[in-house]
């Protein structure tokens, strides 16, 4: 949510970010014309990474603002088979496949038809009950054809299908979901579940069974999706969980707070702009020496997948990885 008061002005969001190069000066004139609710530049040519979020200093969420005006606006020339797509999120067949009562309960969102075949299998999913489908759909995805609205409107029937599961804990495979969830308290809804990242079921997991760990002792370069803008509480879980498996998350100048966004929409809509920025992406990981891409975000495999591997890095969605060290799978060579 925009806080229009935490906001001092200072144009760090829009200095810092990525896909625009403007000076303070400009940067603040954007932000001042939007809280005027003008039609201001970035409305246009914002990509919805999310990161202005992250970069503000003071917690005032100028993407917030910014999204309630592409929405208002109509400003990003998102493709009409892109919308359809997005609306088609809910229409996706659902399933509940009931395991283990005692276990959390993992749920998929849309996400199975976008991962890796063996992503999820072996020990710490055994016996999880899963939940996938348009039933389970978070919304969060429409920040990226810049609107807002859908979220709240449908943040409470998220929240109920998945306490519909019936499990005390849910653990959320996308990111998005956890970001959605993250919004709750925005919303005013409360959580009858725990609900719990990926990357921290993973950690605990991994980190109750150490003897089942072979430390990997590979470079990886991390393609930080943009809903960890909303879970920032997670990387220094993420990096224990590297950790923990042996693996380096190389430092690179696109992870972190600077990571890119994968590209995989507006390098469709913006190509000139998008491309090679995806490309700087990949070389940057090349050049940083890691040995694979690893993702938490199975879309942004999608997009980034084959040129990675195209130039020598391997792509690995995060489950992947983390059963590679539980020796369930071989890194790829
Ligand atoms: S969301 Fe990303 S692209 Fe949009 S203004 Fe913020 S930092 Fe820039
Ligand atoms: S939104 Fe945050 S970073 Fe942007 S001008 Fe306001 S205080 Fe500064």
């Amino acid at each position: 949510m925009w806080n229009k008061e935490k906001c001092n002005l200072c144009g760090d969001c829009l200095v810092k970010c990525l896909y625009v190069n403007y000076d303070r000066e400009k940067a603040i004139q954007q932000i001042e014309e939007l809280m005027e609710g003008k039609p201001a530049e970035i409305l246009s040519e914002c990509v919805t990474c999310c990161a202005c979020n992250e970069y503000c200093p003071t917690g005032a969420n100028p993407f917030d603002l910014i999204n309630h005006f592409q929405e208002v606006y109509g400003s990003l020339p998102i493709p009409d088979k892109v919308k359809r797509f997005m609306d088609a999120g809910v229409e996706v067949p659902s399933s509940l496949e009931r395991g283990d009562d005692s276990k959390p309960a993992l749920s998929l969102c849309v996400m199975d038809p976008f991962l890796p075949k063996d992503a999820i299998g072996g020990q710490m999913f055994d016996n999880m009950t899963i939940a996938k489908g348009g039933d389970y759909f978070c919304y969060l995805g429409y920040v990226h054809i810049g609107m807002d609205s859908p979220l709240k409107a449908n943040a409470k029937r998220f929240v109920d299908a998945l306490a519909s599961i019936g499990s005390k804990e849910v653990v959320l495979l996308h990111a998005d979901c956890h970001a959605m969830i993250s919004k709750m308290p925005e919303y005013g809804i409360e959580l009858p579940f725990k609900a719990i990242h990926i990357v921290e079921y993973m950690k605990e997991y991994v980190q109750e069974h150490r003897g089942n760990v072979r430390p990997l002792g590979r470079k990886i370069a991390y393609q930080r999706p943009c809903a960890s803008r909303y879970s920032t509480e997670i990387e220094p879980v993420l990096d224990e969980l590297f950790e923990l498996i042996g693996v380096e998350r190389v430092e690179r100048k696109y992870d972190r707070e600077s990571a890119q966004c994968c590209g995989g929409l507006f390098s469709r809509i913006y190509p000139d702009r998008i491309k090679p920025m995806m490309e700087a992406n990949i070389r940057d990981g090349i050049e940083a020496g890691a040995d694979a891409m690893v993702f938490l975000c199975p879309l942004c495999m999608g997009a980034l997948a084959k040129p990675a591997s195209d130039n020598g890095l391997k792509p690995i969605f995060i489950t992947q990885l983390v059963r590679m060290a539980l020796g369930e799978l071989a890194f790829p060579v």
